[in-house]
C-alpha cells in the first residue's frame, strides 16, 4: 500500500520556474510507478511575490507550507534587487522568514559526483572517483545571529559567534543518525584552537559521540577541512558543523560535483522538510530553456528519501539521473569536450530524458 502525502510546490523565481516543473514531474511519475498518492499545492515566494502582493513570503503561502509534508522549492532572486542594495523589501527575505517559521535548524548537502561527469569538475579525476559526502550545516546559530556592533565613530565593528549546548546536540545527534546509514564516520569541523564557541561545539560533539559507538568521530580544523576536501575528497563520509563554516565549506564542496546544476539540499527541522537546489534564481540564462533541471530532480530525490523514507523510490530518480548522463545528455553547463557522443539539450528535453528512464 503506498503512501498519502501533500506537497507544496515553490518554484520562485527566473530559473526556479523553469527546473521546479521537472522536479514535481519526477515526483508525479514515482507516485504513479509506486502507488503512492502526492496531492500538490503550489505557493509564490520571492520577487514574484513582491509584485503580487508587496509581502516576499505572503501569509497564504506560509499557512499552505505549515499544512504540507514537504516543500520542494525552486530558487529566488531577481537583477533588481542584487543592483540595488538599498531596497527594503527583498525576495531573500522570503526564505529566511520560512526556514525560521518552519524551525528548520539543519542544512543537508550531499555531494555525490557521478561518474559520467568526472571531467566537469576543476578537480582531477582520480582525486575525485568515488567521492561521496554528506554535510551537515547549522543554520540557526553562529556569526549570523549574534549581537552585531558598530562603534559610536563607526570605525570598528564585531558580530558574536554565539551557540548553544541544545543547538549543537539536535544537529549532531541527526549527523550521526545519518552517518550510521552510510559508512559510519562523521567529521566535526571547528576551530576549537582558537573560538570559544568551536570549544563549546567539540565538547558537546564528544559527548553525544559516546552514544554512537559504531560511528568514528574525527574532529578537524576549519582550516585543514577546507584544505583535505580538495586534496582528498574521499576521506570523508558525514561532515557535520557550524552556520560560517558550513557555508563556506559546502560552497567549496559544489565544485567537486562539477556544477550548480547538479546538487540538491534539504533544510530539516522536526518536522517539514524544504528542498531546493543549491542554485539561485540565474538571471543570466532566465527565460532561455537553458537550465539544468537535474539539481531540482535531485532535490525530488532527497524529499523522497528524507522527508517521507521512500528509499527505493529515491535511488530510483538518482539511477534515472545517471542513466541519462551515461547515455550522454547533458545541459549546456555540465558538456565537455572530454566527453564523445555528448547530446547538449536544453531545460525541458533534459527533464524528458529522466523521465523516459524512469519508466
Ligand atoms: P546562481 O546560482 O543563480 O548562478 C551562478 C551561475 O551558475 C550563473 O552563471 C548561472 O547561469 C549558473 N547556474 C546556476 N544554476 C544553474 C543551472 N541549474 N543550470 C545551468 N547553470 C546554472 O547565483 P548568482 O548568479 O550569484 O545569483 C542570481 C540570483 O539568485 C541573485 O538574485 C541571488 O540573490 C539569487 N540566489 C538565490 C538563492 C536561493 O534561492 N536559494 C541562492 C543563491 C542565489
Amino acid at each position: 500500500m503506498g503512501v498519502e502525502k501533500k506537497i507544496l510546490v515553490i518554484p520562485g523565481d527566473g530559473i526556479g520556474q523553469e527546473v521546479t516543473s521537472w522536479g514535481k514531474r519526477v515526483l508525479e511519475t514515482i507516485a504513479e510507478n509506486f502507488k503512492h498518492k502526492f496531492t500538490f499545492d503550489e505557493g509564490i515566494m520571492g520577487h514574484v511575490a513582491i509584485e503580487a502582493t508587496g509581502n516576499p513570503l505572503p501569509d497564504e503561502t506560509l499557512e499552505k507550507a505549515r499544512k504540507s509534508d514537504a516543500i520542494l522549492f525552486g530558487a529566488i532572486g531577481h537583477a533588481k534587487y542584487d543592483n540595488d542594495p538599498t531596497l527594503k523589501v527583498r525576495p531573500e527575505q522570503g526564505l529566511l522568514k520560512i526556514r525560521k517559521e518552519l524551525g528548520l535548524y539543519a542544512n543537508l548537502r550531499p555531494i555525490k559526483l557521478f561518474d559520467d561527469l568526472l571531467h566537469a569538475s576543476s578537480i582531477k579525476p582520480e582525486i575525485l572517483q568515488g567521492a561521496d559526502i554528506l554535510f551537515f550545516r547549522e543554520l540557526t546559530g553562529d556569526v549570523y545571529f549574534g549581537e552585531k556592533k558598530r562603534s559610536e565613530d563607526r570605525s570598528s565593528a564585531s558580530d558574536l559567534m554565539i551557540y548553544h549546548k541544545y543547538e549543537v546536540e539536535r544537529i549532531a545527534r541527526r549527523a550521526y543518525e545519518a552517518a550510521r546509514t552510510r559508512r559510519k564516520k562523521l567529521c566535526s569541523v571547528d576551530k576549537a584552537n582558537v573560538l570559544e564557541a568551536s570549544r563549546l561545539w567539540r565538547e558537546v560533539v564528544q559527548e553525544i559521540a559516546k552514544e554512537y559507538p559504531d560511528v568514528e568521530t574525527e574532529h578537524m580544523f576549519i582550516d585543514n577541512a577546507a584544505m583535505q576536501l580538495i586534496k582528498d575528497p574521499k576521506r570523508f563520509d558525514v561532515v557535520v558543523t557550524g552556520n560560517l563554516f558550513g557555508d563556506i565549506l559546502t560552497d567549496e564542496a559544489s565544485q567537486i560535483a562539477g556544477s550548480m546544476g547538479m546538487l540538491a539540499s534539504a533544510s530539516v527541522g522536526d518536522t517539514i522538510g524544504f528542498y531546493e537546489p543549491i542554485h539561485g534564481s540565474a538571471h543570466d540564462i532566465a527565460g532561455k530553456g537553458l537550465a539544468n533541471p537535474l539539481a531540482s530532480i535531485l532535490s525530488a530525490a532527497l524529499l523522497l528519501d528524507i522527508s517521507f523514507g521512500l528509499k527505493d523510490e529515491a535511488q530510483r530518480v538518482i539511477r534515472a539521473v545517471d542513466a541519462t548522463l551515461r547515455q550522454g545528455y547533458r545541459t549546456m553547463d555540465i558538456a565537455t569536450k572530454q566527453t564523445p557522443n555528448q547530446f547538449v539539450l536544453g531545460t525541458d528535453a533534459m527533464g524528458a530524458k529522466v523521465l523516459d528512464n524512469l519508466n
